[in-house]
């Protein structure tokens, strides 16, 4: 069992809000640290401040004229940024506390082989595109923070989404790098229509993006497929040097957003899982980054469930009943990065 596990959170995090009735509410963290204080292993947790992002930390994902409107929005007390994006007077310096809270998680875990870190900020982060606020999301914390990896020398950061959604502004960060590997499970049709099975990269990152769309329905069962048929052998033959999840819980069967059926026993397995992936390659991490979820007990059932399988440690579930369907789509996503991968990367897909 694991010793210990990082938290980095800051309470500035619990001051931005969209206005009213959006379901990107403080009360989202104010859930998670509440599960928190009574969690059975809380003993093992280690709490660290997040800080602000650096501007030079930004500017490897943002445009200097996207981080200048963020910080504007800090004179109003209330700035639309996009139909489903808002402001208040305390947004930009949670959006900033947000992205350094990744930043200083996966700072953590680059420094201490086989720790777990988790970045529990919110805005949220993975729909940011490089010039605009975009889906609930300010700055793109996982991607200020697989960037501040690789300016630090790593040459192989692995980063899996499991958000309900795809992570249109992080897979366009990096979709013309091999330096990140980006895959992601994602609802479809859904908001934001990116993340078709054959978006694998282009230029010198061809074959460094896998999408899985995935229909409305899907439970622990697909979930942990893709992961041990896709994911797990993609990782491997990749070797990352690090492994960030953007783990957002809005798959979980409570979210009011989503039509997906994960449970917290779903998020258990992929936690070890990737935990596992870790071990076997030697990466640092996994580092958890919050993306979304929006049933307050959804949400801090997925986080404890995460946290769970960090404390359980590596170790791989039986393999669930195959889903056909599934299979067909993984299939696909073979054939596509075959000339990349090999013919024979992911295992159950012929
Ligand atoms: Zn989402």
């Amino acid at each position: 069992m694991q010793q210990r596990t990082i938290v980095v959170t800051d309470s500035q995090c619990l001051l931005h809000r969209n206005g009213q009735g959006h379901p990107e509410r403080p009360e989202r963290l104010e859930a998670i640290l509440t599960m928190l204080s009574d969690y059975e292993h809380k003993e093992q947790l280690e709490y660290i401040p997040a800080r602000n992002a650096h501007h030079e930390e930004l500017l490897r994902v943002h445009t200097a004229e996207h981080i200048q409107r963020i910080n504007e929005t800090a004179r109003q007390s209330f700035t639309r940024l996009d139909p489903d994006t808002s402001t208040n007077a305390y947004s930009s310096s949670a959006a900033y506390k947000a992205a350094g809270a990744a930043v200083v998680a996966t700072l953590q875990a680059c420094a201490q082989p086989g720790i777990s870190t988790f970045s529990l900020g919110r805005p949220p982060g993975h729909h940011a595109e490089r010039d605009r606020a975009m889906g609930f999301c300010l700055f793109n914390n996982v991607a200020v923070a697989a960037a501040t990896a690789l300016s630090q020398g790593m040459q192989r950061v692995m980063i899996l989404d499991w958000d309900l959604h795809h992570g249109n502004g992080t897979m366009h960060t990096f979709a013309k790098s091999p330096d990140v590997l980006f895959c992601s499970l994602h609802q479809s049709p859904l908001y934001p229509g990116s993340g078709k099975i054959d978006e694998i990269g282009t230029g010198a990152g061809a074959g460094y993006s896998l999408n899985v769309p995935l229909p409305g329905g899907c439970g622990d069962d697909i979930y942990v497929q893709v992961l041990l048929d896709a994911v797990l052998p993609l990782g491997l033959a990749y070797k990352p040097e690090l492994i960030l999840v953007s783990a957002g819980f809005d798959a979980h069967e409570r979210d009011p957003i989503g039509g997906m059926q994960v449970t917290g026993a779903g998020f258990y397995h992929m936690t070890r899982i990737m935990t596992t992936l870790a071990l076997e390659t030697g990466a640092y991490g996994p580092v958890f980054v919050l993306e979304g979820g929006y049933d307050l007990t959804g949400l801090s059932e997925g986080v404890r469930a995460c946290l769970l399988g960090v404390a359980d440690g590596p170790d791989l579930p039986a393999r669930p009943e195959t889903d056909s369907a599934t299979r067909t789509t993984l299939s696909t996503a073979a054939k596509l990065l075959s000339p990349y991968w090999g013919e024979d990367l992911f295992h159950n897909t012929g």
